[in-house]
C-alpha cells in the first residue's frame, strides 16, 4: 500500500482536507492554523475526523482522497491486483502508446 501511496499521493499537506467520500479530516496538532470559528465547526460536525498530523491528499480516477480515510483502501487494492496481474501487458502498452505518440509528433508540421 506504501507504494501506491507514494505514486499517487499529492505534494503538500495542509490543516484540513474534504475526502471523496465527504468525511473531514482535520489536524489539530497546531490549533493557531484555524480561522476564528473553524475548529468549532469541525468538532460539531458529524463527518470530521480529527488527527494528530497534518492532513495529505492522493488522486487517482479523477477523486481525491484523504490519505487517512480508509474508503479508498478497497479500490486501490483492486488497482494493485490489477496492475500486479499483468503487468507485462500493461508495459507493452505504454512502450505501445509512446512509440505512437513519437510517430504522431514527427508527423505534425513544423510552425515557425
Ligand atoms: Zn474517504
Amino acid at each position: 500500500m506504501r507504494n501506491f501511496i507514494e505514486a499517487f499521493e499529492l505534494a503538500g499537506s495542509s490543516n484540513s482536507e474534504i475526502c471523496s467520500c465527504g468525511k473531514i479530516y482535520y489536524d489539530v496538532s497546531d490549533l493557531n492554523d484555524f480561522e476564528d470559528g473553524e475548529l468549532e465547526s469541525y468538532e460539531s460536525n458529524p463527518k470530521a475526523v480529527a488527527c494528530d498530523h497534518s492532513i495529505g491528499l492522493l488522486v487517482f480516477e479523477g477523486k481525491e482522497y484523504v490519505q487517512n480515510c480508509e474508503c479508498w483502501k478497497f479500490r486501490a487494492n483492486q488497482i494493485m491486483d490489477f496492475i500486479d496481474s499483468h503487468n507485462s501487458g500493461i508495459a507493452a502498452y505504454i512502450n505501445t502508446e509512446r512509440k505512437r505518440k513519437i510517430a504522431e509528433a514527427a508527423a505534425m508540421p513544423l510552425v515557425s
